[in-house]
């Protein structure tokens, strides 16, 4: 059987795995942060609606720019985060997954290299190696927060050409102080101009307030965002991001022509209609995640303060055993590789009291 290194590909991408959550069939699936519930009948309507007069125009390239989509977009930051951002400053693709490459692919790319603090999101890593861009692995600390001065000197030492930053991070949970990132920030462009990534997938989620006010006279700060969570469409495929027009003007470089489809933006648009709504579901989620960390810590799990829609608990002496009893109680929860620790998404509260139904037998087997 022919392998991937048989083939002439290139060097850094040789003996890497591709990002692979398990997608298995089992009861209860809190392994990919999703949101548990399926989008309401009326906006699913609204769906159909905007997708059929989008299929009358099939025949045509869908608006190269989305324009009407990164308008909806502004208008949903500027009402929930309470700062002012314009169609210009916002840019759409598929997928945060996809906003991130474009950044990477503009401002990484061969002879570059960025930063992020590990554990984070994985694709961040993975990403960058894809586009050529150099990956540096930065320090958290102990209770998975970002040191000031230990990521300052990182930054010193490897003046990266782009700097991530995971706000609420996935898989701790755990945000970042607006003073932090503008610290950050700050040594970032003290050590050469660098852009300064701010993920910020789960925020809606967060205790506290978005950080896009800080691109506000910070031409190379990125907020990045996405459609996948606290909208509850992750099979939309629907990221974006909030920085100088600038930076929108510089990914439109390197953008595949008519990336999002007429389908994607008549959806996206569909489902910010109903913002007030979805929101609700976000509410609710937020108390889960607040009882699934009181009642870990209640059962004696030792649980990271969390601000997304997900609980990174442990420790397990074999983290990959306890994820594996879980599995067996019908539960998939995720393993992201941080020893002792796994990682558990917010679901309704009927998939949670079965979480913690197992996490209570699994603790007790192990007394
Ligand atoms: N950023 C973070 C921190 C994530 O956890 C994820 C999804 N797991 C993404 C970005 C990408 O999400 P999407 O491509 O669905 O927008």
């Amino acid at each position: 059987m022919t392998r991937i290194d048989d083939l002439p590909i290139r060097d850094e991408l040789r003996g890497k795995s591709p990002y692979g959550a398990p997608q298995l069939d089992v009861p209860v699936r809190l392994n990919t942060n999703e949101n548990p519930y399926p989008l309401p009948e009326p906006l699913v309507a609204r769906i159909v609606e905007r997708v059929t007069e989008a299929a009358r125009h099939l025949n045509r390239y869908p608006d190269r720019d989305a324009v009407e989509l990164r308008t909806e977009l502004a208008a949903y930051l500027t009402r929930t985060t309470g700062h002012a951002v314009a169609t210009a400053n916002v840019w759409a693709a598929n997928g945060s997954n996809e906003v991130i490459q474009q950044l990477l692919q503009a401002f990484g790319g061969p002879g570059r290299t960025a930063l992020g603090f590990e554990p984070s999101y994985s694709m961040h890593a993975l990403i960058s190696r894809g586009t050529g861009t150099g990956w540096l692995s930065g320090p958290r600390n102990d209770d998975f927060t970002v040191d000031i001065d230990r990521a300052r000197a990182a930054i010193a030492e490897h003046r990266p050409d782009v700097l991530f930053i995971c706000s609420p991070n996935n898989p701790t949970g755990t945000a970042v102080e607006a003073e932090t990132v503008i610290a950050l920030h700050d040594a970032a462009q003290d050590a050469k101009p660098s852009l300064v990534v701010v993920d910020e997938a789960y925020v809606e989620f967060s205790h506290r307030p978005s950080l896009l006010r800080l691109i506000e006279g910070r031409r190379n700060l990125v907020v990045s965002r996405t459609m996948s969570k606290a909208f509850g469409a992750a099979g939309l495929r629907l990221g974006y991001l909030a920085a100088n027009q600038a930076v929108v003007d510089a990914v439109q470089l390197v953008r595949l022509p008519y990336h999002l489809s007429a389908v994607t933006q008549a959806t996206a648009l569909a489902a910010l209609e109903h913002t007030d709504t979805l929101l609700k579901y976000v509410e609710q989620l937020k108390g889960e995640r607040d009882r699934l960390v009181e009642e870990l810590r209640a059962v004696g799990c030792e649980v990271t303060e969390s601000d997304a829609n997900f609980v990174q608990f442990g420790r397990f002496a074999d983290s990959h055993e306890a994820w594996r009893a879980l599995l067996e109680r019908g539960v998939l929860v995720r393993d992201n590789g941080v020893p002792g620790w796994l990682r558990v998404t917010a679901g309704t509260p009927e998939e949670n009291d079965a979480f913690l139904d197992a996490v209570r037998k699994l603790k007790k087997e192990s007394t």
